[in-house]
């Protein structure tokens, strides 16, 4: 039976973030997600990277302070997947006072320490065309976090991990495992078994069913499942900022640029299961209201164009409402008088670097830490790159090669593979989507069917029509069979 020193359940963003972390520091490492990297809470967010300016209000500064360091790595390692993103928040009549707004904003700044983003502030010189898709004449303030692709952000760490040796099994759930002497019995699906020293239960939403279901143990940490969902519709202004907007219940919605959309989130509703991903109307309706309050041109349920929910699995910490629940992660030790098990719970996709290094400490590895300043594929972004790009532009067209930089960086010159025209990539799908481009998914990045690619590694399920989309999944039968 294979064996491994660290088996990690959940190719979500911290699983895929420790095996990462593991696999560079020399561990064999196996990881097992039961469906395709991302397909749950990770590519469900509202795709921030961001210290939680709400945060403060919890009095959550250990989380501020390292979510803020951790915007910073990722604006320096993956600046191909990763954007500076300006945020305008408007006073509101019965919100918070302004003077707090203003306080909270300095804090932000302090805690961010020394950053590549500017500082928050009065909007300044462009307030009043900040200010120009808003009802009345709201006084603004602004500040900086970033945007980053979600589900990219998750496959770009769990493509690191392979190629510094971890296995990555997608589509491989994990049964059962059992401690026996030093090691763990693991029994996958597919009817494969495996052995490993350590294990690591990075299942999101489902961390407490495995520990107690999957791995016979009574977690001493209870989980608050809590569902959000975003919508997306026609855009409510124009421009590349954002708006943060506080709600009449005291929650603050975001209003985000999403290309010719603007995606609209997120609310926080307690579930009974993981399986309660989805999005209801009433919070379609909620959403809404919420910008319409505050835009001039408004947002019917009926105007939606894309919809998701995600689940959080947050630690416990006995608030008394689903918005209170810290957003802290919590890392559980159970040594069992045997082999290890870590379970993960909570955590954001700001801090899954920062997470995997302190589950490694906890797990006991003693080799260095290596992730902050290691680009993620792609992330070694050069005036070199971008002048090579400069040079295919003549057969490239332009809206193709900036969504392919922002998707691969520099890993593009691997997809084109020497290309030297538009009919080298081979077919096109629609929406710049060549051959070459599902065959270098399939290869490097573990798709293996049309939702794979349309909404995990790219979003372009938003631009294929049925007939393009049903072309793209005979493609990857084809390629799963051969
Ligand atoms: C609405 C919403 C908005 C958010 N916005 C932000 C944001 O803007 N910025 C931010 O930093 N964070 C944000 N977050 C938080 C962030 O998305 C999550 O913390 C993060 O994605 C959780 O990742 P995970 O790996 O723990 O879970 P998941 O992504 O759910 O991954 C767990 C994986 O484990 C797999 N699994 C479960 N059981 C098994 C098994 N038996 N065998 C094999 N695999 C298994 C599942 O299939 C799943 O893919 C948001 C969360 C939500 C819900």
């Amino acid at each position: 039976m294979e064996a491994f020193d660290l088996l990690v359940i959940g190719g979500g963003i911290n699983g895929a973030a420790i095996a990462r972390d593991a696999a560079g520091r020399g561990l064999k490492v196996l990881l097992v997600e039961k469906d395709d990297l991302a397909s749950h809470t990770s590519s469900a967010s509202s795709k921030l990277i961001h210290g939680g300016l709400r945060y403060l209000e919890q009095r959550a500064f250990r989380l501020v302070r390292e979510s803020l360091h951790e915007r910073e790595v990722l604006l320096e390692t993956a600046p191909h997947i990763v954007r500076p993103l300006r945020f305008v928040m408007p006073a509101a009549p019965g919100g918070r006072p302004w003077w707090i707004l203003r306080v909270g904003l300095f804090l932000y700044g302090v805690l961010a320490g020394k950053s590549r983003l500017p500082r928050p502030g009065p909007a300044g010189a462009d307030e009043i065309a900040l200010g120009a898709p808003l009802k009345g004449k709201p006084r603004l303030a602004t500040y900086w976090d970033a945007w980053v692709d979600d589900s990219r952000l998750t496959i770009l760490n769990a493509v690191d991990a392979a190629e510094h040796s971890a296995e990555i099994a997608t589509r491989t759930e994990l049964l059962t495992a059992r401690r026996e002497g030093s090691e763990w019995a693991a029994q996958l699906s597919g009817g494969r078994n495996v052995r490993a020293a350590m294990i690591v239960n990075a299942a999101g939403p489902w961390v407490a069913q495995v520990l107690g279901r999957r791995l016979g143990s009574a977690s001493e940490s209870g989980v608050r499942l809590v569902r959000g969902i975003h919508v997306a519709v026609p855009r409510l202004y124009e421009g590349d900022h954002a708006y943060i907007l506080q709600n009449r219940d005291g929650r603050v919605v975001f209003a985000l640029p999403y290309g010719a959309l603007t995606l609209v989130g997120t609310t926080d509703s307690q579930v009974a299961a993981p399986e309660d991903a989805r999005v209801e109307t009433d919070e379609v309706a909620y959403l809404c209201a919420a910008v319409n309050a505050y835009f001039v041109r408004q947002a019917a349920p009926q105007d939606v164009r894309w919809s998701y929910a995600g689940v959080r699995a947050l630690y416990d910490d006995g608030a008394a409402s689903a918005k209170d629940v810290t957003r802290d992660y919590h890392l559980e030790l159970d040594e069992g008088g045997g082999p290890k098990l870590l379970s993960v719970f909570g955590g954001k996709l700001t801090t899954a670097r920062a997470l995997a290094e302190e589950a490694l400490d906890k797990l006991g590895v003693k080799q260095p830490r290596w992730t902050a300043g290691a680009p993620l594929p792609g992330g070694d972004l050069s005036p070199e790159f971008d002048e090579w790009l400069a040079g295919i532009a003549a057969w490239l067209p332009a809206a193709t090669s900036a969504r392919l930089r922002t998707a691969y960086g520099t890993r593009l010159t691997r997809m084109l593979n020497n290309a030297a025209s538009a009919a080298d990539l081979g077919r096109d799908f629609g929406g710049g989507l060549s051959e070459a481009e599902l065959r270098y998914l399939a290869a490097e990045e573990f798709a293996r069917t049309a939702e794979d690619v349309l909404w995990r590694r790219s979003k372009l399920g938003l631009v294929l029509d049925g007939q393009e989309q049903r072309a793209v999944a005979d493609f990857m039968a084809s390629a799963r069979a051969a």
